[in-house]
């Protein structure tokens, strides 16, 4: 199918140009299960989705050994759909939102891997931590808070601009907090760029990048 041409295409470009210690998140929002399939058959294991609903539907159609890391705003209510099979969460945009992940994990007898989400937009952006508060959670976690999560990084989304020196202060501004956050406890994931800004990403210390439409092409509805 043609369509799946560019898609093998378009992930072996990408694989092949990201650097060995950076691991891919497939961004598969909006795309369909077989479109998964196909990406997971090229070996593929880490998929990300923005929308519980979503991630629900898909999550029984396709292979258990997939890792899905949830990427949007979460709401607290709907933590106990996912709590049973996410693998992480990269979104926490709230103390609220990790004291139920907390709760939820405990239910499932598990320990859910997060990321803190951290606002470093210069544009109004709705989600995310300051940074006092992302610095004032990992504490908490460092205290034994929140036993069932694992906070295993820091997330980060730039502000949507052309302008790459903009871009570059954001992201820098992110791996500082990671190191000097690391120096309490070494986080292992800083989750920051997109199909439009990840090289840069990677040369401001990224060492996860979340790709969507640079894989599966452009969605319809975003
Ligand atoms: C959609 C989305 C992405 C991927 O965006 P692309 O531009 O398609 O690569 C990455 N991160 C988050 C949080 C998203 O919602």
């Amino acid at each position: 199918m043609q369509e799946n041409a560019h898609l093998e295409e378009n992930y072996r470009q990408i694989i092949s140009a990201l650097p060995k210690n950076v691991e891919l998140v497939a961004v598969s929002k909006t795309h369909a299960a077989e479109m998964i399939k196909t990406v997971y058959d090229l070996g593929q294991r880490t998929f990300g989705e923005n929308k519980v609903q979503e991630i629900v539907e898909k999550y029984p159609q396709l292979p258990k050994d997939i890792k899905w890391h949830l990427i949007g705003h979460l709401q607290t209510n709907k933590v106990k759909y996912i709590a049973e099979f996410i693998d992480t969460i990269q979104s926490v945009d709230s103390k609220k939102l990790l004291l139920e992940i907390d709760k939820q994990a405990a239910k499932f007898n598990r320990k859910i891997k997060v990321l803190l989400q951290v606002k470093i937009a210069e544009e109004e952006t709705k989600y995310g931590l300051e940074i006092y508060e992302a610095k004032e959670l990992f504490v908490e976690f460092l205290n034994n808070e929140y036993p069932n999560v694992d906070v295993v990084g820091l997330m980060g989304m730039a502000t949507f601009t052309e302008d790459k020196n903009q871009i570059r202060k954001e992201f820098t501004v992110l791996k500082q907090i990671f190191d000097q956050l690391s120096l309490k406890q070494q986080m292992h994931t800083l989750s920051m760029g997109m199909s439009n800004d990840y090289p840069l990403a990677i040369e401001c210390g990224a060492n996860s990048v979340r790709i969507g439409s640079a894989i599966f092409g452009r969605r319809d509805i975003v």
